[in-house]
């Protein structure tokens, strides 16, 4: 394969679908009429073939026929038993440790709350909290929150947005004043993947407790949280998990820390027997009470289908395939003359590389409009990148190039 202007990429991307052995489950999501290209299945998955049956079927005789017996019989239980599905699929985790309910954003407060708490009760000088400043605007906003609420100190890491926190940087800020460090597996602009298993045996030499934000790397990039034993992690379902429009978020925390920490959403859904409807609030055992209110039964539908299907394709494959249609959009941009002034703002390495790729050029926000009225979506991240989102089961590899075609179209 020589590579350069002269590459037929098209030819290149039909060898590699041809030689993809989960080229199979690209036909396993709904067709989307009109799109040429979906580079966004990182902010928003595709709907798994299957899913509006499925939903028809939950309506007409889940709930339509069970009706309120449909909570004692099964839905009760949906938020362990599908944490315990994601967890099983995508986050290296044993069953117990994993619920499904809220939003990621009110799921990270109440799991940064709660570590927090438990740190400056354990030892009132333990005050500090680690966040980077190119973390994603929701967690820089509720460790704020949480800061002011706790009366504790925010640490900032000064993360490079072309790539993103490194082991040194964590070292550097460590300390007997270390509470909770909350930060992102994979950066949402950059795709930068931090080293978790190091970084979280620093934090725990320090005497701190970590909590990892899973949103863009939970079904694209195995996940350990058992093996290099993670505190707690929270996450979303719809972007590579496919659970649709604000499908409820996930958290995990081990086992270990079961017993000691509270949330602070003191819901009857997360208390020991919550239909005695008795006088105070006690939590049930184990990750049950991470729940508060009544569980988003309906919106677990779609993902407990989408789940089963990654489950099926398996993570590791998942990432072979994540690393090879990065590879193939990486080596295309570099195939485009200088002149044209487009940059990789992602990290070369496999080691640190999700599965998504951020390219830059001043004029990105026009080209980008103009690419989704082609049907090419991409996502724009100001001010002037590119965000490629290749999601593996639902991208083939002439996606990927068909897709930069187009991109390329507009820049001469
Ligand atoms: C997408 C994303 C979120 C979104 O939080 P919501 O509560 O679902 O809106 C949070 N954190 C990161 C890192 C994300 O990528």
């Amino acid at each position: 394969m020589t590579e350069g202007s002269g590459t037929d990429w098209m030819a290149v991307a039909a060898d590699l679908d041809a030689a993809d052995p989960l080229a199979g489950f690209v036909d396993r999501f709904e067709p989307a009429e009109g799109v040429v290209a979906y580079f966004d299945g990182n902010s928003l998955g595709r709907p798994v073939r299957g899913t509006a049956h499925e939903l028809a079927r939950f309506v007409q005789q889940d709930w339509g026929t069970r009706l309120i017996r449909g909570w004692d019989e099964a839905w009760m239980r949906w938020p362990e038993e599908t944490g315990d599905l994601v967890a099983d699929a995508a986050l290296g985790a044993a069953p117990g440790q994993t619920v499904v309910a809220d939003s990621t954003t009110v799921l990270l407060y109440k799991v940064l709350r709660a570590l927090a708490d438990a740190q400056v009760t354990a030892a009132p000088d333990r005050t500090q909290i680690v966040v980077d400043t190119d973390n994603f605007p929701t967690d820089r906003y509720v460790a704020e929150g949480v800061v002011a609420e706790r009366g504790m100190e925010l640490v900032w890491i000064e993360a490079d947005p072309a790539s993103g926190v490194t082991v040194d940087q964590v070292d550097a800020v460590l300390g007997e004043r270390t509470a909770v460090v909350l930060l992102s597996h994979v950066a949402y602009r950059s795709g930068f993947l931090a080293d978790a298993a190091t970084i979280t045996r620093r934090v725990h030499a320090a005497g701190g407790l970590v909590l990892w934000d899973l949103c863009h790397s939970a079904g694209s990039v195995p996940i350990e949280l058992d093996a290099w034993d993670v505190d707690a992690a929270v996450g979303c379902t719809y972007k590579y998990l496919n659970g649709g429009p604000g499908s409820p978020a996930f958290a995990y925390l081990a086992q270990r820390h079961h017993a000691t920490v509270r949330q602070p959403i003191q819901g009857w859904m997360g208390r020991r027997d919550p239909f005695l409807m008795g006088p105070g609030y006690e939590p049930a055992p184990g990750v049950r009470s991470l729940v508060s209110g009544t569980p988003p039964v309906v919106g677990m539908v779609p993902l407990r289908l989408s789940v089963a299907q990654l489950a099926e394709a398996g993570i590791e494959a998942v990432r072979t395939k994540s690393l090879a249609l990065t590879d193939l959009a990486w080596q295309i941009v570099e195939s485009w003359p200088a002149e044209l002034g487009v940059s990789i703002a992602s990290p070369r390495d496999h080691a640190r590389r999700g599965g998504h790729l951020t390219i830059r050029r001043h004029d990105f926000a026009d080209v980008n409009a103009r690419l989704w009225e082609q049907g090419v979506i991409p996502d724009f991240r100001a001010p002037d990148g590119l965000r490629l989102g290749l999601a593996p089961l639902s991208t083939s590899f002439t996606e990927v190039a068909t897709g930069l075609q187009a991109v390329r179209a507009h820049l001469a």
